[in-house]
Order: C-alpha cells, then sequence, then structure tokens
C-alpha cells in the first residue's frame, strides 16, 4: 500500500502488528509515533501492541553509544552502520537527546546526519522524541526498542549527547555501552569526573588520523591507566580501549569484534540476561514510583489537606512524620 495512504486511514492494533511483523518502514514510523504520543487515547492503543508485539522482542543487541557533540558519533554509526547493513544485518538507530525538547533543535538533529546509512534498505534511523523530561524521552526510547526488535532489527543502537544524565538513562536501556572519546582537549577528566567511564562497557577514542594519530595514542594509555582504578561491572570482560578513524577506516572492525566478544562472554556467563533483567526491573520501580506520586499529588484531599499541614509543620505545630502519616491516610 502507498505510505500516503497509510498516513490518511487511523490503523488498528492488528494493521500495526501486521505491519511491524512485515518490516513495512512507514508502518513501524507510525508504531512508534503512536508510542511516543502524550495524548491519552493513544495510550491505551499503544500499551496493546507492546503487549502484543512483548513475545516478539529481546533478540537484538543493544549497543549506547555517547560521546561529546563533535566526538564523532554519526561519523562512526554511518560508518559502521554502512558495513553491517552490507553484510545484511539489519540496523536500528535511535537516539535519545533531550536536549531537543529545550532547545527545539536537536543537537543530533540540526545537520544532516547518516546521509548513507539512512538510504540503505537494511537501516532504520529514528531522531530523538521530542518533548518533556528526560524520564519521559527514555520512557519512549525503551518502547521504541522494543518496536524495532519486534520488527527483525538484529541490531539496535541507541544514540545520546552527554547532556544532562541522558549517559545513564542510555546506559540504564542497553546491553553494551560505548564511551566515544576525544584525545586531549580535558574530555578523560570531564568523563572522570562525570562517572561516564564507569559505566562504559568499550572506550574508543576517535580521530586516530594524521597529526592527531600520536595523541590518541597517549590518550589510549590514559585511559588504560585510569581503567586500573575502576572496578570491573562485568564479570569476565576487561573494558577495551581502542582507537579509531572514520577517515582511514582504522578500528572500525574491531569495535564491532568487541561489542560480538562482549556478547558472548555475556551471553555464555549469563551477565547479559542478568542486566536485562535488572534494567527492566529498575524501570519499573521507577515508573510504579512515579504512578504513586502522580496518584497521591492529584488525590483532591490530598491537594486541600497539604498545604494546611505543611504550614502547621513549619510552625512547629505538628511533628513531620505526624503530618506526613496523616496526607498518607487520605488515600
Ligand atoms: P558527533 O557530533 O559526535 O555526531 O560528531 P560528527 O560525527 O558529526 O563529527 C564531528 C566532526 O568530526 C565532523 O566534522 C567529522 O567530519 C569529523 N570526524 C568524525 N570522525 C572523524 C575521524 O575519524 N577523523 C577525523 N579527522 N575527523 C572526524
Amino acid at each position: 500500500m502507498p505510505e500516503q495512504q497509510h498516513i490518511r486511514r487511523q490503523l488498528t492494533t492488528d494493521d500495526y502488528l501486521q505491519g511491524v511483523f512485515a518490516g513495512d518502514r512507514a508502518i513501524l514510523g507510525r508504531a512508534i509515533t503512536l508510542i511516543e504520543s502524550d495524548a491519552p487515547r493513544h495510550a491505551v492503543q499503544a500499551q496493546e501492541l507492546l503487549q502484543r508485539l512483548l513475545p516478539h522482542t529481546g533478540r537484538s543487541i543493544r549497543v549506547g553509544i555517547t560521546g561529546v557533540p563533535g566526538v564523532g558519533k554519526s561519523t562512526l554509526i554511518e560508518t559502521l552502520g554502512t558495513q553491517l547493513c552490507e553484510r545484511g544485518l539489519h540496523l536500528a538507530v535511535l537516539t535519545v537527546d533531550p536536549s531537543s525538547s529545550l532547545t527545539h533543535g536537536s543537537i543530533l538533529g540540526d545537520k544532516t546526519r547518516m546521509e548513507r546509512l539512512a538510504r540503505m534498505e537494511n537501516a532504520f534511523i529514528r531522531p530523538s522524541p521530542t518533548g518533556g523530561a528526560l524520564g519521559g524521552v527514555t520512557r519512549k526510547t525503551r518502547e521504541s526498542i522494543l518496536v524495532c526488535e519486534a520488527a527483525g532489527f538484529e541490531i539496535i543502537l541507541v544514540e545520546t549527547v552527554g547532556v544532562g544524565q541522558s549517559e545513564i538513562a542510555v546506559h540504564a536501556m542497553t546491553d553494551c555501552f560505548v564511551l566515544l572519546a576525544l584525545a586531549g582537549a580535558g574530555d578523560e577528566l570531564q568523563a572522570l569526573k562525570k562517572g561516564v567511564v564507569e559505566l562504559a562497557d568499550l572506550i574508543v577514542i576517535t580521530k586516530a588520523d594524521g597529526p592527531n594519530r600520536e595523541r590518541v595514542l597517549n590518550a589510549k594509555a590514559d585511559y588504560m591507566r585510569a581503567l586500573r582504578y575502576l572496578a570491573p561491572t562485568t564479570s569476565n570482560w576487561r573494558v577495551p580501549v581502542l582507537v579509531s578513524s572514520a577517515h582511514t577506516g582504522e578500528g572500525i572492525d574491531q569495535i564491532w569484534a568487541a561489542i560480538e566478544s562482549y556478547r558472548t562472554i555475556g551471553d555464555t556467563t549469563g551477565t547479559l540476561i542478568a542486566r536485562r533483567q535488572a534494567q527492566t526491573q529498575q524501570w519499573f520501580e521507577e515508573l510504579l514510583a512515579e504512578a504513586l506520586q502522580r496518584h497521591f499529588y492529584q488525590n483532591p484531599q490530598v491537594a486541600e489537606r497539604l498545604p494546611q499541614l505543611r504550614q502547621a509543620v513549619v510552625l512547629d505545630q505538628i511533628p513531620v512524620v505526624r503530618a506526613v502519616e496523616e496526607l498518607l491516610q487520605l488515600l
């Protein structure tokens, strides 16, 4: 069916399912739009769709990619992604960029990115969902990963810029977290300070070409030294530090080889499944806590009594714990 017709017609959940399973890009895009929607009327259908897709999810390798703007994320994803697609693999690229809802111009979306990859038949590129706080963006991306998996993508790359807590959010939804780093420019220190190095399963120092190559090799040694002081996060896995150049092609194969061997080790030792289960559980607890909070503050009796009790505790008329207990009783 021509794409235009899809756009006009409301789709049933069955339509979405069939389209996603058939790998129909237009319907896949619409399914993600449905999931990203904040409209309550879409939420019911989105959850029904996810429920039915769920048995068909989980079979991809989920790779997070982070690094400061300009480090070479899109260039690397384009180069590596194109190679993987040429090998017949199916690759979805999703992005998490909480700045996009603040600035209306996503850092990641500003430029024309990954043009070559975007034209590959096996690739699907989806820009960051916009609107809402990081929590909202994260939920949408997590659910989009599931939809892409049901559509048969074997590799899901989730890219993020180092804005706010976005690295932690992407780390919490991926199997393997890749940190791209620049040589010099204080990048090592910043990444260490922010705790991003601790999250990395693989570190790649980019732009190892021309006069920069020497500095890259020095930076590699620095990172390797820094890593010695960090506790390994995955058993049997020592975080490799690689160097790459999208210009000369150096390191690109090794990056993929490292991700594959990380996966093999994770599958064999069971750490990968454990990581996913822990991630899903954590997500569940977070959503539950958020929902409870919303439920509490939206309760009309709470809304009425809360300001009075707040005032009373401030004036030492009632102990704080007692005030809290009284509010909870209202639920
Ligand atoms: P992003 O903001 O992290 O997505 O970075 P980009 O992929 O857009 O790259 C930023 C700039 O660095 C662009 O001008 C690229 O051409 C350049 N660049 C990316 N990779 C390499 C590389 O391996 N070597 C060199 N010399 N430049 C690179």
